[in-house]
């Protein structure tokens, strides 16, 4: 869902006497702290510069360079606290059901990512949604997409067809399937926040050759499944995903995963085996520590 901002009042008459008096308050406090000589007030809410600690690195500051992929201070936070996320399967054929359905799992991400951030001292800005049944764009592409669902960083939003999913995943009814595919977005955003996008997209960006291109984005989505399975696992309880709900993610996974008679040119998600192993990880190990695909042998990322 596009977030938009509330509407203020404008101010009038004696509105506008106090805003006037307030802004001549306002004035006053700057005067007499630029007389003092004062440096940044501590607290000052989002959006507020942080306060400049004797030439460290922005505490909250991702990574960057090879260190982003292959060593992030993501990896080494552990578990994700197991989350209460009770979700019941959505009716499929009624998308506004499904958006019900697919905020849920999103508020849980929200929740499960954020606090994981903070245990490795990272900054992290939950993404948007975008849950669409019309058309629209964004600014990496328009939609419908015959993606059904993809992430977008410039936007940092994460965009759904809640009818067009459901249309590829042939009326699929089992919910878990579209938790995963939206954990798996999420998996992208969560990429994004800790640096990870941004190197992987300068290493691609280098390869002269489309084969050699998917070779890093092979790792990048692997990643996306693995990290999608750290948060399955860590609401198993809860969601609650039974035996026959795991059995369906990991079918799913090979479905999504590259055909192996495709060309090579179109090898970006990896072989069915290798899709499944890294939800599979991400599921068993339900640590981000456990989707360190950038370091993998090439044969785990074919
Ligand atoms: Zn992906």
């Amino acid at each position: 869902m596009a977030q938009g901002y509330g509407g203020r009042g404008r101010p009038g008459g004696r509105n506008a006497l106090y805003a006037a008096l307030a802004a001549a308050v306002v004035a006053l406090a700057v005067l007499l702290w630029s007389a003092t000589g004062g440096s940044s007030a501590p607290g000052e809410g989002p959006g507020s510069a942080a306060p400049d600690e004797a030439a460290a690195p922005d505490s909250g500051g991702a990574p960057t360079g090879r260190e982003a992929l292959v060593d992030n201070p993501l990896y080494g936070t552990g578990r994700l606290a197991p989350l209460p996320c009770p979700a019941p399967d959505p009716d499929v054929d009624d998308p506004a059901s499904m958006e019900r359905f697919l905020n849920t799992i999103a508020d849980c991400l929200d929740q499960a990512w954020s606090t994981q951030f903070a245990k490795a001292g990272l900054a992290f800005d939950p993404p948007s949604r975008v849950f669409w049944t019309e058309p629209g764009t964004s600014p990496c592409r328009d939609y419908p997409s015959e993606a059904g669902a993809f992430y977008c960083r410039t936007s940092q939003s994460i965009y759904i067809g809640t009818e067009d999913v459901v249309r590829k995943w042939r009326g699929e009814a089992n919910g878990a399937v579209y938790a995963s595919l939206l954990a798996h977005e999420y998996g992208h955003h969560v990429q994004g926040e800790a640096g990870v996008l941004e190197y992987y997209h300068e290493r691609r960006g280098q390869e002269q050759d489309r084969i050699a291109q998917n070779a890093w984005t092979r790792r990048s989505e692997l990643q996306a499944n693995c990290l999608a399975g750290v948060f399955l696992g860590a609401v198993a309880v809860s969601y609650p995903l039974e035996e026959e709900d795991v059995r369906a993610v990991l079918d799913d996974s090979e479905a999504t995963a590259d055909r192996p008679d495709g060309p090579a040119d179109d090898r970006t998600h990896g072989s069915a085996e290798n899709s499944r192993q890294w939800v599979r990880r991400g599921l068993d190990g339900q640590s981000p520590g456990s989707c360190n695909t950038w370091t993998a042998d090439n044969a785990l990322v074919a």
